[in-house]
């Protein structure tokens, strides 16, 4: 039969309102997003559309791309149209790019209250023509942009602060019954970003898109997402997800979905259960489980794969896998659902997982 379905979530879902990001719903009971930001000049359109496409082939469901010119907001249109995800444009500094935005039909714009000057004077007019286009506002506070005015009261950046500035950059809105809002209250340091993450969803009911901001290089970066991420999600709050990594940003998205997928938050697809050898094992685990995965990358049907050094948790977890081999003696034994089928020569042990791999999930496809 078909492979189990992803266990429970650690926590229920912090109840949020609704909103929609063009085509994809964020908060309520939507599943949670992964969203990434391009790294191209937006007035560059050619090469933006192309990232956004590999964008969207990692998996990435909605991305962000920066306005910081006229000749940015002048592509916006072209790529808000060719784009096959949800565009947002990320304003600071210039509320005539949240106007230029709307009309280019960008599915939701976000703004950072720190940097948009005289900004509180046009929020009538912003919530207006967001709420006629039906286009949503993301209210970005980050530590390194704070408003001036917490930053003296406060001292630093601390999770009062952010959260504070959410909320005051929310009533400005609210005032004119705007309420199709979503938040985040970023900040680089995981414990710093938890507390006011934690704070802001108990004290509002939008929809929180959770970032650490400047997270670091790859490895770390992944580290503190990872960390943070999973200490918020797993009690319940978070409704979108953006891993910042100083790499390029499909890897935010693998980094994303893995962590949702870590959680039971989303269907897992491939996994790899592989152990991490020891004295015992009687091939090269490492080599193995690396083939196996670049073998299998991009397989679209959930699949658990054992591979296992050697004879002793071997067996077991093959047999608790979808599909495994355990290794011995220069021999692999395939195992699919829990039988052994064969046993094959160290030499054949990836091309026989990846060919039995292939074989469920064309029986899964068919079911
Ligand atoms: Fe060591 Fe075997 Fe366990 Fe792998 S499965 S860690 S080789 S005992």
């Amino acid at each position: 039969g078909l492979p189990a379905m992803p266990g429970r979530p650690l926590a229920p879902r912090r109840v949020s309102r609704r909103l929609q990001v063009g085509p994809v719903a964020v908060g309520g009971d939507a599943p949670i997003s992964v969203q990434s930001m391009t790294t191209t000049v937006t007035a560059d359109i050619g090469a933006t559309l192309q990232q956004i496409a590999e964008l969207t082939a990692s998996g990435c469901q909605i991305v962000r791309v920066a306005c910081p010119s006229q000749d940015d907001a002048d592509a916006l249109p072209v790529i808000a149209k060719k784009s096959q995800i949800p565009v947002i444009a990320d304003i600071h500094f210039q509320p005539k790019y949240v106007f230029a935005a709307i009309d280019a039909g960008c599915a939701a714009v976000r703004v950072n209250p720190g940097n948009i000057r005289q900004f509180d004077d046009k929020v009538k007019e912003i919530a207006r023509a967001a709420s006629d286009a039906g286009v949503p506002i993301r209210i970005g506070v980050n530590a390194g942009s704070l408003d001036k005015r917490l930053l003296e009261k406060y001292g630093k950046a601390t999770p009062e602060a952010l959260v504070e500035s959410a909320l005051w950059e929310c009533s400005l809105f609210e005032e004119h019954g705007f309420r199709d809002i979503k938040i985040s209250v970023k900040h680089n340091d995981p414990v710093v970003m938890v507390n006011a993450y934690r704070q802001l969803a108990a004290q509002c009911d939008y929809p929180l898109h959770l970032g650490v901001t400047e997270a670091g290089p790859a490895f770390q970066g992944t580290i503190k997402s990872a960390v943070a991420f999973g200490a918020l999600l797993s009690e319940g709050i978070g409704d979108t997800i953006r891993v910042s990594l100083s790499a390029p940003p499909a890897e935010e998205v693998k980094v994303g979905i893995q962590i949702l997928e870590s959680l039971n938050l989303r269907q897992r697809r491939l996994e790899i259960v592989s152990c991490p050898s020891c004295g015992r094992a009687q091939v090269d685990v490492y080599k193995l489980a690396d083939e196996v995965t670049a073998g299998l990358e991009g397989m679209e049907v959930p699949l658990r794969v054992a591979v296992m050094g050697c004879v002793v948790n071997g067996p077991g977890e093959a047999r608790e896998a979808d599909l495994g081999v355990a290794s011995g003696n220069g021999k692999g034994q395939i195992f699919v659902k829990g039988e052994v089928i064969k046993t094959v020569p160290e030499s054949k042990i990836v091309e026989t997982l990846i060919d039995e791999a292939m074989n469920i999930a064309r029986r899964m496809e068919d079911e």
